[in-house]
């Protein structure tokens, strides 16, 4: 698919640091299994979503309402369209993201896919007003720069809802998002009817996560934030190394992120190397320990460039390492340990007969879908997982710290 040199999807990134669509020029996305199975999700929910509202197409409601299609019709157009990509993938996505087509799991697009148009619909009581997978212009005298594809927008009594499906595991939130905003500024050209309200939702693991509303007027600030921006990344830009680094494609190439990078490794942390050049772990600890709260947040946003850094390093020394033979001295260059595959699994299914199959347990959420939650009722929980800290919007209930839990119990 094509994408504009200043695509919505990276408007943080340019915002933050104007050089950035000029630096990823001539950068090809590389697919990841991830990212190929988002294309995947995202085709299934454009197929069934616009062949469930094809039926509003007409006029031939009148003055009625659009009524909402079932849990079950949805989720049956959404089989129909799974089966539809995976068997003409090249009809919705390149060849490189249809190669990993075999890795698409039918469950998870269910489970993913249906709570999303199901939700979606919800934010509207007559579904003419609204439009799957749009390409908007959210600054149209900068329409050859900026544009996208919105995953849905609608309007209703005045107030435009736009959502994003994420199918990835990094939370995202939609508030003061400037990937929806920007989306809001060109969803809101596409309609004839006066918007006051902009109301910004991220549907992602099978949940809706939002509103963060706006008055449209507020928008203008973000408009002129984006004209701006353009129009000093087309003359090459500024460069501004942040979180928003993580995924440049110029990572690899950009010299303020490799110079940030090492300027925190060198004065920002402290780290105790013992003589034979590992870190001591026990005097590590205790620096932790003894550090407050803020002294630890900074840790964690300092440590995660420092994380990607060593994250692009690692992929450019291997790629040196092969293709020209670089020497990294104390480190050598390996292939990772894969499992036995089969080399072609009808033939085996042949030679091996019944034998070579297993019956397996379905999962508790296959078995739901398939008996329905009475007939499992009592049979599944969910275990408890483990304690981590996580960034503030990131998804997930807080949990009760143990010293709190106790000091209530005593009250
Ligand atoms: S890596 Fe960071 S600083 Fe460098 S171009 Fe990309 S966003 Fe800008």
């Amino acid at each position: 698919m094509e994408h504009a040199k200043f695509s919505p999807s990276s408007a943080h990134r340019w915002l933050n640091c104007t050089a950035s669509p000029m630096m990823e020029v001539g950068k090809p996305d590389s697919p990841t299994k991830a990212s190929a199975t988002g294309t995947i999700y995202h085709a299934v929910a454009e197929l069934a979503m616009t062949k469930l509202l094809d039926v509003y197409e007409d006029d031939s409601l009148g003055d009625k309402t659009a009524s909402h299609p079932s849990e079950n019709t949805i989720a049956r157009e959404v089989d129909a369209a799974f089966s539809r990509v995976l068997n003409t993938p090249l009809s919705f996505m390149s060849k490189r993201d249809a190669a990993f087509i075999d890795d698409a799991d039918v469950e998870v697009c269910v489970e993913a896919v249906v709570p999303y148009i199901v939700d979606t619909f919800d934010l509207f009581d007559d579904l003419r007003n609204v439009r799957p997978e749009a390409r908007v212009y959210p600054l149209p005298a900068l329409e050859n720069d900026l544009y996208g594809t919105v995953d849905f927008h609608g309007i209703e009594n005045s107030v435009l809802h736009v959502v994003d499906l994420k199918t990835g595991r990094y939370p995202v939130s939609p508030n003061d998002n400037p990937q929806l905003k920007t989306y809001a500024l060109g969803a809101m050209q596409e309609y004839d009817a006066k918007v006051n309200e902009v109301r910004l939702y991220v549907h992602q693991g099978g949940e809706l996560v939002g509103p963060w509303t706006i008055e449209a007027g507020d928008l203008l600030e973000h408009a002129t934030a984006l004209s701006r921006a353009i129009k000093k990344g087309r003359t090459g830009g500024e460069f501004k190394t942040g979180e928003h680094c993580r995924w440049c494609k110029a990572k690899t190439d950009c010299g303020a992120y490799a110079d940030r990078a090492l300027d925190i490794a060198r004065d920002e942390f402290d780290v105790p190397v013992v003589a034979d050049g590992t870190v001591d772990g026990a005097s590590m600890m205790t620096t932790f320990e003894n550090m407050t709260g803020d002294d630890l947040a900074m840790v964690f946003e300092r440590y995660a460039l420092i994380e990607q850094m060593v994250k692009v390093a690692h992929e450019v020394a291997t790629r040196r390492a092969y293709d020209d033979g670089l020497d990294v001295p104390g480190f050598k260059l390996v292939r990772g340990v894969k499992h036995k595959a089969w080399l072609d699994v009808s033939v085996t299914a042949k030679k091996l007969g019944d034998g070579a199959y297993k019956s397996q347990l379905i999962t508790p959420a296959q078995a739901i879908k398939k008996f329905g939650s009475e007939a499992t009722d009592g049979l599944w929980h969910v275990p408890e997982g483990d304690l981590k800290i996580v960034p503030e919007s990131a998804k997930g209930k807080p949990v009760t710290p143990a010293a709190l839990g106790e000091f209530n119990d005593d009250a």
